[in-house]
């Protein structure tokens, strides 16, 4: 057995085998893969099988495609055959509102390039007589996926891999994971049948390996533990069940028929596919719970839990509805396995914060269908330091240091709960809440506050009625515009026309500072640096030249600088800039690093009147002035007093009118809240939330980390060649000038349907023509119509061209409008007073 290698893999199931495989593929010919029993023998064995495309989003559908184009080539490679059953998908709609959340995937689907047609009940009945469709609204129908057998599948790719060169080492389980500083070594033991049992031999070999990846499905707390880290991956339990033969079905085939797609019936909570003449059904129950919080016991192997039929009787009750011939069918098998979960349903895949060279694939409970995919873009970034695809939605550091094991376990019951409910982009989970909480959470809730779930954080999205029932909220969301439409709408124009006040504590916050801090930032950051006490807005770039993390940076003194970003990526953020600094101090000279994100509080008060409210209560020598353009101009910095609150205030407004961040110690929030709202009653300031804000934004062309702003472009490409000092050198920057201008960012108005806007995940088209997507929407109360901001292809990135977005499956006008489109020369945000 070798003991040096280039990467070793950790886990032989469908992920593992497929990261290995394409690491060969990609180039890597010293590729080692463990797996501690046989191949398969985790969660795989016992999956489905099923390929489902239906994903919302974009990462995760180009992930999914790719696998299913993958699979197709298979055979023809390593001569085995998968059994990928292309029979297509069938997902239906007993419902108008599931229908809007099909059309909404559709539209994001186009993004990708993924096929799709629509079925009437007719259509399928005509097609699939045995299926009962008068309850239908209609289906969505994906003709090129299917399913496929899970340990063919990854025994294929085991081929293949091992024809690339790939060890495959079975029978050794990873037991400790050393950094040396420049290779991990990893101790591997020989594992031994005993008495049906796996235990740990003697035996013992310490692997070198530049790079390793786990992949090792259930065991990902015993992962995480020996690694030092935390990972929300823990199983829940999953069934299955195989029926006996349906005498209907039997006949239906032999008449030559052909054989039934996958049949989801999202609304009865299930999955219908057929299984040698009978059906297998499986199930998203309710109260399936999570297992294995704190590690797989050594007696569990290929095993699985005892079947709990009562606890899916109802949709069992609801596929005869369905499929009413399956009736009399007995049942043959079971399948009750674990599937593993993260809180929000995405697998964890990417760098292991704060490790060197360490990568997860961890949390799979789609890992059949995500497998190739995974494979193919994780090797991408391992490789060649970044995939095609913005990995960020699926990065391990979007939990941080707050989360911990009773956090997962019950968030991972939520997400499996979830499956198959009504996937609204205005959703909020209710599982684990409040956890995180800004000191003026009471006093906002108590205002109407609906809360938003950010990291952890509770974050206003808007304000409802303050005497709401529990379920406002859940009654509120829509595909179209929702119950909370209007209060947005109010809160929007409170900002436009008066005084708002927006709770942004979630911010992630850094204070990086020491002799080598500003030569740091200055090759760290892409714009120039800013003179003490202003403020610029930069980007870090990946080594790739795509935006890494957006700043704004506030030059506090000479070698002082705090480093504000987006509240959701406080980990994501702190990992990279900590690495970074890590790499340059020995060059550049000593720099602290740290995470003051829980240390301050910030609101941000916006409009023409927030100037008002804060001399109502700004303690000064000339209080008068204190707050002018001359003495605090606009993207500057000063500490003021705001009562008795010592305030760093940053004059800068997200939502582009005058106003500030007022970044305040946390422990003062209640005070500070108080007198900001005292001092507004005069002026009529209202509370703000997040989803205005959002809007708002997009009025000014603001681009927004994670939706304009990722590893899949360069600052130029998101149109932001104002905040890059091209006369410098920075990281990243050879590469962003080398890839050009693939795709630019632009504004549109659109003039969509009356009571729906877009959410940021249409497709846009130019005639016949797919020209781009949207990464942003909603409504524009300046314009009085739906907003959106997108990618298109450069050609048409100018002001006037006319495309169309797609929304509810039609398609409308939408028009390319300058950039900042409200107040252009940016004369609100710096009005004097
Ligand atoms: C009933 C059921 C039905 C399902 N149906 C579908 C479906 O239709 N479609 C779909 O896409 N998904 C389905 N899934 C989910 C799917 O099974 C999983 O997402 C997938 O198998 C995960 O693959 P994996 O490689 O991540 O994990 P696993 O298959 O669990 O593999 C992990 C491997 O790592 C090994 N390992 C762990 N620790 C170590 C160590 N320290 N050293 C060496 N080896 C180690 C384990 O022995 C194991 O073999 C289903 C799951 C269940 C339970």
């Amino acid at each position: 057995m070798k003991t040096q290698v280039k990467a070793l893999v950790v886990g032989g199931g469908a992920v593992g085998t497929s990261i290995a495989y394409h690491l060969a593929r990609a180039g890597w010919d010293d590729v080692m893969l463990l797996e501690r029993d046989e191949l398969t023998s985790g969660s795989t064995w016992h999956a489905a099988g099923l390929l489902p495309y239906f994903n919302m989003s974009y990462a995760t559908t180009h992930i999914h495609d790719y696998s299913i184009r993958f699979y197709k080539t298979l055979e023809e490679e390593t001569g085995l055959n998968a059994g990928f059953a292309v029979v297509g998908n069938l997902r239906m709609a007993q419902t108008q509102e599931r229908m809007d959340e099909y059309m909404l995937y559709a539209s994001t689907a186009e993004t990708c390039g993924v096929p799709y047609q629509w079925m009437t009940p007719d259509e399928i009945k005509a097609k699939w007589p045995l299926i009962r469709t008068d309850d239908l609204k209609g289906a969505l129908y994906h003709h090129t996926d299917g399913y496929i057998n899970p340990a063919d599948v990854t025994m294929a790719m085991a081929k293949g891999a091992r024809q690339r060169g790939v060890m495959i080492e079975r029978k050794w389980q990873a037991d400790a994971f050393h950094w040396n500083g420049t290779h991990w070594e990893v101790t591997a033991t020989k594992m031994a049948e005993k008495g049906g049992n796996l235990v740990p031999t003697e035996e013992q070999v310490v692997i070198t390996a530049e790079h390793v990846v786990t992949a090792s499905g259930n065991h990902a707390q015993r992962t995480a533990k020996m690694l030092g880290i935390k990972m929300p991956a823990i199983p829940v339990e999953h069934q299955f069940i195989v029926m006996d033969q349906d005498p209907e079905l039997v006949k239906f085939r032999a008449e030559g028929n052909v054989e039934h797609p996958v049949i989801r019936d999202a609304d009865a909570q299930s999955y219908v596919r057929e299984e040698r003449g009978g059906w297998i059904l499986g199930v998203y129950e309710k109260n399936a719970p999570a297992r294995f919080e704190y590690g797989v016991p050594d007696s569990f192997r290929a095993d699985l839990f005892q079947l709990d039929l009562e606890r899916i009787e109802e949709q069992y009750m609801a596929m005869i509805h369905r499929v009413p011939s399956c009736e009399q069918s007995g049942l043959k098998d079971d399948f009750n396995g674990p599937i593993c979960y993260t809180p929000d349903g995405n697998p964890l895949v990417g760098p292991a914060p704060g490790l060197r060279n360490m990568w997860l694939a961890e949390g799979f409970s789609f890992g059949i269908t995500a497998a190739g995919g995974t494979g193919y873009y994780l090797a991408q970034l391992m490789v060649e330091g970044e995939a095609e695809i913005d990995m960020a939605s699926l990065d391990p550091k979007r939990y941080g240091d707050w989360m911990t094991t009773e956090f997962a376990a019950r968030k991972n019951e939520e997400c499996y709960d979830h499956v198959y409910i009504l996937h609204h982009p205005d959703e909020e989970r209710p599982a684990c809440r409040p956890l995180r909480t800004s000191p003026a959470y009471d006093r906002q809730a108590m205002r109407g506050a609906q809360f938003g779930f950010v990291n952890g954080w509770e974050r206003p999205n808007y304000f409802g009625p303050q005497d709401a029932p529990d379920t406002f909220d859940h009654d509120a969301r829509s595909f179209r515009r929702g119950g909370w439409w209007q209060y947005a709408v109010d809160e929007a124009k409170a900002i436009r026309e008066g005084v708002g006040l927006i709770d942004a504590t979630a911010f992630t916050k850094h204070l990086v500072k020491g002799p080598g801090a500003t030569q740091f930032l200055d090759w760290f950051t892409c714009n120039k640096l800013p003179n003490v006490g202003r403020i610029n807005l930069t980007y870090a770039l990946t080594g790739h030249g795509t935006t890494r993390t957006e700043y704004t940076i506030v030059r506090l003194a000479q070698d002082e600088y705090y480093l504000v970003s987006a509240g959701a990526w406080t980990a994501y953020d702190a990992d990279y800039l900590r690495k970074a600094i890590e790499d340059k101090a020995p060059e550049l000279g000593y720099i602290e690093c740290h995470d003051v994100t829980t240390q301050w509080g910030v609101f941000a008060i916006a409009g023409p009147k927030s100037r008002d409210v804060l001399n109502e209560i700004v303690k000064d020598a000339d209080p008068a002035t204190v707050l002018s353009n001359k003495r605090f101009p606009w993207l500057t910095m000063r500490n003021i007093e705001l009562g008795m609150c010592p305030v760093r205030a940053i004059r800068v407004a997200y939502t582009g009118e005058l106003g500030w961040e007022l970044h305040h110690p946390i422990e003062m929030q209640n005070y500070l809240f108080d007198q900001l709202e005292k001092a507004g009653e005069k002026h009529g300031m209202k509370l703000v939330g997040a989803r205005a804000q959002n809007w708002l934004r997009q009025e000014k062309s603001y681009r927004a980390f994670g939706t304009e702003l990722g590893r899949d472009a360069t600052p130029l490409e998101a149109d932001l060649p104002r905040f890059v000092d091209l006369s410098k050198d920075f990281h990243g920057k050879a590469k962003m000038e080398e890839i050009g201008m693939r795709s630019k960012c632009v504004t549109l108005l659109i003039d969509g349907p009356e009571d729906a806007d877009p959410w940021g995940r249409e497709v846009l088209y130019h005639g016949e023509t797919r020209v781009g997507r949207l990464t942003s929407g909603g409504y524009s109360v300046a314009f009085g119509k739906s907003i959106g901001m997108g990618y298109v292809t450069p050609d048409l990135a100018v002001k006037g061209t006319r495309l169309k977005v797609k929304m509810l499956d039609q398609l409308w006008d939408a028009e390319i409008v300058e950039d900042s489109p409200y107040d252009p020369k940016n004369e609100r945000i710096r009005i004097d007073g």
